[in-house]
């Protein structure tokens, strides 16, 4: 999934300082990035998801209150709740509407007199990784976003990979499932593809992230738990618990090796909630490393170590690679 550009880069470098804001469906977070690999948060205001003028005016109040006058060219990236089409740049969320059919980062940068770039969150996220945190020196980077739902993003040498649509990395989405899993000595259960929000039926995300684990194990045993109460019966011994993770385990890890042979990953950073279960990303690594071709002799599925500020280092990340790479990929 996507990021985009800008036309003008009046020659700062990659050393000099950025902005960051990190856009989710409630909150902005503002931040300074004075150089690679440092965020300072100096902000936290409302999110206008209803208005366009109101969410102009409330970045264009960050700006002025935020930046000092002789970063005047300091380039500003956005990490988004949503997608942006590569493209055009158009910006598509359920969360934030006001920015869907908007050329995000064309219209900031008219706006705002200054580079602007913008990102999918997953994306920013993986960025981070890559550039940041687990995935460094990783020459391919799937990172795979792992909380109520799934979602993921891919980094080659540090770069964004944009693809079509803006969706790259979306691996939680496509009919995988109508599968049969195995428990051993003849018992098995056949796994049928669930209905998916994105309209198909049968994609990971049925199954993949906290709600999924809750419908598997409703679907096996008839009974209703969060992921929490599922994971400690798990980690207790419990029978039940441990016929739902072990379904799960081969659910996830089956497609997620398939990523891993294809973009040739030599390191997955696991976000979202799920990544501080270790129990489960260890069992989850596992379970990857048997079914993937390469053989690794280091754990591949790890969890990230961006997880609480992924999004706005991401973002400086972004900032960063599009000043010196003046790109204007994308624009309108
Ligand atoms: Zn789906």
């Amino acid at each position: 999934m996507t990021q985009l550009q800008s036309s003008n880069h009046g020659g700062m470098g990659a050393a000099d300082p950025v902005y960051a804001i990190d856009i989710g469906g409630s909150f902005m977070k503002f931040a300074a990035s004075p150089e690679p690999g440092t965020v300072r948060i100096l902000d936290r205001v409302e999110t206008p998801v209803g208005s366009w003028p109101d969410f102009l005016a409330t970045v264009s109040s960050l700006i002025v209150r935020h930046v000092p006058s002789d970063h005047r060219n300091a380039a500003l990236a956005l990490s988004i709740a949503g997608l942006i089409d590569p493209k055009n740049g158009a910006a598509t969320s359920a969360n934030i509407p006001c920015i869907t059919g908007r050329h995000l980062a064309n219209e900031l940068e008219i706006a705002l007199g200054r580079p602007v770039f913008a990102a999918n969150d997953a994306d920013c996220f993986t960025l981070a990784e890559a550039n940041e945190g687990v995935g460094r020196g990783h020459p391919v980077v799937f990172c795979a976003i792992m909380g109520t739902g799934i979602g993921g993003g891919l980094a080659i040498n540090g770069r964004l990979i944009r693809g079509a649509g803006g969706v790259t990395g979306e691996w939680g989405h496509g009919p995988a499932l109508n599968t049969t899993v195995d428990f051993g000595a003849g018992d098995t259960v056949f796994i049928p593809r669930f209905a998916c929000g994105c309209g198909q039926s049968g994609c990971v995300d049925t199954i993949g992230g906290a709600r999924g684990m809750e419908r598997l194990h409703q679907f096996l045993h008839g009974s209703k738990s969060t992921s929490h109460e599922i994971l400690d019966a798990w980690s207790g011994g419990d029978p039940a618990a441990d016929r739902t993770m072990t379904a799960y385990l081969q659910l996830v890890a089956d497609p997620l090796s398939l990523v891993v042979n294809i973009t040739g990953a030599s390191i997955v950073p696991v976000g979202g909630g799920l990544a501080s279960e270790p129990k489960l990303i260890a069992a989850l690594d596992a379970a990857v490393r048997k079914r993937v071709l390469n053989r690794f002799d280091h754990p591949i599925v790890i969890p990230a170590i961006r997880q609480d500020d992924g999004g706005l280092v991401g973002a400086a990340v972004l900032a960063r690679q599009g000043r010196v790479e003046g790109h204007n990929e994308g624009a309108a």
